[in-house]
């Protein structure tokens, strides 16, 4: 079973997918929580390279291309061996993250971005994913009201480029209504997590 969440900056994947996790152990499930770009050694060192700010000369390309790079890696590493024993995995983002940033935000074309993406993973796709529906504006002052967030190189997008990523997340889930679960993340944070872990609690 693999699980990924999905959704803009500032949408909560990370803090609701921390509180999950902690629910999740008490109740002595077997899983494993990760995340991308990242997730493994060596992928985590692309994500250094993705988001540096000082790399402000990164090609969309390349972009794209090291992207699929830390997918592969982190998918052969770490989700490949934990779905094989039967272990449910839950990832910080995945492929629709691409599809959305560098297929459709960026402006390469979410085929090509596909395309590039079944060379790194093959045909695996995610078996479910909540995606974290929010206004691209309500997110962008979330991020900016938290201060202790790691600096990127993504923190110059404009609001379009944010508006654009919304648009794809949409049109993904639109595709794919069978995989998709959207949760509305402009409620609060505890309302969130309650509504994550009632699609989650029957799945694990
Ligand atoms: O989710 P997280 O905050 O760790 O992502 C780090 C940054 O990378 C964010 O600014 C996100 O928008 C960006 N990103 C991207 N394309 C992806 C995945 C993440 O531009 N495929
Ligand atoms: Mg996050």
């Amino acid at each position: 079973l693999f699980i990924t969440f999905e959704g803009p900056e500032g949408a909560g994947k990370t803090t609701v997918l921390k509180l999950i996790v902690e629910r999740l152990q008490k109740e002595g499930k077997e899983f494993i929580a990760t995340r991308e770009p990242g997730g493994s050694e060596i992928a985590e060192k692309i994500r250094d390279i993705i988001l540096n700010p000082a790399h402000t000369a990164m090609d969309a390309r390349t972009e794209a291309l090291l992207y699929a790079a830390a997918r592969s890696q982190h998918f052969v590493e770490k989700v490949e061996p934990a779905l094989v024993l039967g272990i449910p995995v839950l990832c910080d983002r995945f492929i629709d993250s691409s599809l959305a940033y560098q297929g459709h935000a960026r402006g390469l074309g979410m085929e090509g971005v596909r395309s590039i993406n079944e060379f790194a993973i093959g045909d695996r796709m995610p078996d479910l994913t909540i995606l974290f529906e929010l206004e691209p504006e309500v997110g962008l002052a979330r991020i900016n009201a938290h201060s202790e967030r790691e600096v990127n190189r993504l923190d110059v997008e404009s609001l379009a480029f944010h508006k654009k990523v919304h648009e794809a997340y949409t049109l993904l889930a639109k595709q794919s209504p069978e995989r998709f679960c959207i949760v509305d993340a402009s409620k609060t944070l505890e309302e969130v997590v309650e509504n994550v872990w009632e699609i989650l609690k029957n799945e694990l």
